[in-house]
Order: structure tokens, then sequence, then C-alpha cells
């Protein structure tokens, strides 16, 4: 018990509370409430505070006690963002272990080859909310095209680190960009490959040739 929090690396980039509150109140859309999801599996501070919103959600709501919203509102809102649309499953994720629980019970597509040194798979969201969802992984010593957006893209590092103009993320870290922020994430050697998850709106800008190679795959 003791060991815990010695042993597991703490996220130290968060969600803001606007971000928290929405997400608690089901009001996020799928993409980013699914990157908030990601992000809570790693951090306690976070998932305590989400339950609060939770649950001052609730009693404003139905005039409930909190005590009694609190302990299941939480999962209900997972399970809501769990759910699937009503395509196909091509490939359900649950034999990855390395996946946290909150991308465990997503349906996304088998790994792509991108480009050299990149894979990314499609993560399944409710294509109506405007968000495609992509897990990208990328080896030690290379980056993600610079690119820049016309909608916010909000990223979760799921393993190893990256970093870009705006600092270093590790596992658990939970970025969000508004549009027009332009950023070449770089996976250092010493970090070793890099599991992210990305949740966009709208069209990437990218302006490399391997950002014009990725943007058949991802279909954005
Ligand atoms: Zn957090």
């Amino acid at each position: 018990m003791t060991s815990e929090m010695h042993q597991i690396p703490r996220p130290t980039h968060h969600p803001d509370a606007d971000l928290l509150a929405r997400f608690a109140a089901g009001t996020l859309e799928d993409g980013p409430a699914l990157i908030v999801a990601t992000h809570l599996d790693f951090c306690p501070a976070c998932r305590g505070q989400a339950r609060k919103w939770e649950a001052l959600g609730g009693a404003l709501l139905d005039g409930l006690p909190p005590a009694i919203m609190a302990p299941d509102a939480l999962d209900h809102a997972l399970d809501l963002i769990g759910a699937a649309p009503e395509e196909r499953s091509p490939h359900r994720a649950s034999d990855d272990l390395a996946l946290p629980p909150a991308l465990r019970r997503q349906r996304m597509t088998s790994w792509r080859f991108i480009a050299p040194g990149i894979r990314g798979r499609a993560v399944q969201v409710d294509p109506a909310q405007g968000y495609k969802a992509l897990l990208f992984r990328v080896q030690a010593g290379m980056s993600i095209p610079m690119h820049g957006h016309r909608g916010p893209e909000f990223t979760c590092v799921i393993d190893g680190a990256f970093s870009d103009s705006l600092g270093r993320f590790g596992p658990g870290d939970m970025i969000a960009v508004d549009d027009g922020v332009d950023h070449e994430p770089m996976v250092s050697r010493q970090d070793g490959d890099c599991l992210c998850l990305i949740a966009v709106r709208g069209r990437l800008r990218l302006h490399s040739l391997l950002g014009r190679l990725a943007q058949p795959f991802v279909g954005l």
C-alpha cells in the first residue's frame, strides 16, 4: 500500500476545471471525453475532482443529496462514453494489456503503417459529435509532423513521453491545444516509444510531406 505512490508516477499535466466539469456533466463531446477518461485512469486527483463535479451536478439537477448521487454516477458517465456507435467492430482492443481501462472497451481498427517509425489506429467515437480519435505509436527519435489545427486537439500520453514547445508530457499527461497553435511533438531516444491518444475536431493542417502521407490514413 505504502509503495504505490512511489512506484507510479503521477501525471503533471491535467484537464482544466471547465473540461472536468463538462466531462462529469456528460456534456463533453465523445472525442475529448475519451481523452479525459483516459487521463482519469492515471490520475486519482482528477478522479476525485470529477466525482465532486458529478455529485454537484446531480444534486443541482435532481435536488438529491450528493452522497446518493456520487457512487455510480461517474461509472454511468464512463459507460456512456464507452458505448460504441452502431458501426461494425473490426477489432476490439481488450487483448492489448498496455491500454488503460477507458481505452480497452473502445473499438479500434488494426495498427496501420503511417510513415517510417509511426503507426496508428483509429479509435471509434461517435462521428456525429465532430471528433476523430487516433492512437499513435511513435518510435523513439521520431516526431509527429509539424501541424496546426482548424479545431481543438486533445492528447493523452499512455506510454513513453514526448516534448514540444508547450513542455514535456509523460504517461497520463493530458494536453488541450486550441486552433491556431502549430506544434511538432518530438519523441526523444531516452524516452523510448511513445503511445498517445489524440482527439481532433476538423481537419489537421499538415505542413510536411510526412503529414501528407499520414493524412489519407487518418481520414482528416
Ligand atoms: Zn489529473
